[in-house]
C-alpha cells in the first residue's frame, strides 16, 4: 500500500507555500540575509514545534517567515516544494501564498510573487510539474487590507487562479471579506475560503461561504457534517473540500479519518492535502499513507479522494480528462 500510494498520480489543492519552509532552509536563509533565529540548529527549532492548537501554530508560523526577504528566497521556498511534490509524483497543484505575510514586513508584492511564479515556471518546464497559485487574504486584518492586498494583485491576474482567506478564524468571519471576494470574482478569480476544523461558529461560517460569499470551493470544511442542509448544498453545487488529516491532528488532536469516509459515503467530493507539510512533518503522501494505516481507510477510498482532487481541481476540461486518465492507467497496471 506504501508503495501503491507512493506511485499514484496526485494532485494537491491545500498546501501554504510558506508553510513548506523546512528548518535547513529557514538557517540558510537567516544566514544568507543575516537575520537572527531563536534556536541554534535546525533540530533545536523542529523541537519547538509544540503547537496544539490554530494560534499556537501560527505564533511560530509567522516568526519563521521573517527569513525571506528577496526574490530569489521565494524562488527557493517554492522550488524546493516543487521538487518534493514531484518525487511524491504530484503532477498539478495549487498552492496557496500569503502576501500580507511579507508586505506587512516590507518586502514588495511584486518580490513575493516573481519568486514564485519564476519557480513554478522551472517546475514546469524541467518535472513536467502543473501548478497554479491562489492568493490568501490573512482574515485577521483587516477587509481594507484585503481590498488593498487585492488591488496590488490585479496586474498579475494572470499569474493567479483565484483568491483564499487563512489565519486566524476566531471573530473573523467570511462576511468581513464580502467586498473583497465579490470583486475578485468580478474580476474573473475562483474563490476558496478556510473554514478551519471545530472554530467558534463554525456552521454560521460556512453557511456563509455558501450563501453570502458563493464560494467555488471550502478549505477544511469538516464540521459540514454536523448540518445535513449544508451538506446537500456542498453535493448539490459539486464543491471541492480540502482536507488535511495530519495537519487535523495537530491541531484537534484527531486525523479526522471518520469523517474523511462519512464525507465520501455522503457524495461529498472530500480531498487529502498537506496544508503545512514542513511543520506537520508530513506531505502529501504520508497524509495519504497515515490515513490508510491509522484510520483506517481502504485502498479503494484512497483512490477516491486522490480522484476527487482532479474532479474539484480548477483545471479545464481537457486537462482534467488527462490527468483521470493518468490515474486509471496507473490503476490498471498496479492491478
Ligand atoms: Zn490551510
Amino acid at each position: 500500500m506504501k508503495a501503491f500510494i507512493e506511485n499514484l498520480p496526485k494532485a494537491e489543492l491545500h498546501v501554504h507555500l510558506e508553510g513548506t519552509l523546512e528548518p535547513e532552509l529557514s538557517f540558510a536563509l537567516a544566514r544568507k540575509n543575516g537575520v537572527a533565529l531563536e534556536y541554534e540548529t535546525p533540530e533545536a527549532l523542529l523541537a519547538a514545534y509544540d503547537f496544539h492548537d490554530l494560534p499556537s501554530f501560527l505564533a511560530i508560523y509567522y516568526k519563521a517567515m521573517n527569513v525571506l526577504r528577496h526574490e530569489q528566497d521565494f524562488f527557493e521556498l517554492t522550488w524546493q516544494y516543487l521538487q518534493k511534490a514531484h518525487q511524491q509524483k504530484i503532477v498539478y497543484a495549487e498552492m496557496f501564498f500569503d502576501p500580507q505575510a511579507h508586505t506587512s514586513r516590507g518586502v514588495p508584492f511584486d518580490t513575493v510573487i516573481r519568486g514564485i511564479h519564476r519557480a513554478q515556471e522551472r517546475a514546469a518546464s524541467e518535472l513536467g510539474v502543473q501548478t497554479k497559485l491562489i492568493m490568501c487574504f490573512l482574515r485577521d486584518l483587516s477587509a481594507e487590507s484585503a481590498l488593498q492586498t487585492l488591488r496590488q494583485a490585479l496586474p498579475y491576474q494572470d499569474w493567479i487562479v483565484g483568491v483564499g482567506l487563512d489565519s486566524d478564524e476566531k471573530d473573523n468571519p467570511p462576511v468581513k471579506f464580502a467586498e473583497a471576494f465579490s470583486r475578485a470574482r468580478d474580476a474573473g478569480l475562483r474563490l476558496t475560503m478556510h473554514c478551519d476544523v471545530n472554530q467558534q461558529n463554525t456552521l454560521l461560517h460556512i453557511r456563509q461561504c455558501l450563501e453570502t460569499i458563493g464560494v467555488d470551493r471550502i478549505d477544511h470544511g469538516v464540521n459540514s457534517l454536523e448540518d445535513p442542509a449544508l451538506c446537500d448544498i456542498i453535493r448539490e453545487r459539486s464543491l471541492g473540500l480540502t482536507v488535511c488529516p495530519v495537519s487535523n491532528r495537530f491541531v484537534v488532536q484527531s486525523l479526522t479519518a471518520a469523517e474523511i469516509r462519512r464525507m465520501l459515503d455522503l457524495g461529498l467530493r472530500a480531498t487529502i492535502n498537506s496544508d503545512d507539510p514542513a511543520y506537520f512533518r508530513a506531505y502529501l503522501n504520508e497524509n495519504l499513507l497515515a490515513l490508510h494505516q491509522d484510520g483506517g481507510l481502504t485502498r479503494h477510498e484512497i483512490v477516491q479522494l486522490v480522484k476527487n482532487s482532479f474532479l474539484v481541481a480548477w483545471l479545464d476540461d481537457e486537462s482534467r480528462a488527462e490527468y483521470l486518465l493518468q490515474v486509471d492507467e496507473y490503476l490498471q497496471r498496479a492491478a
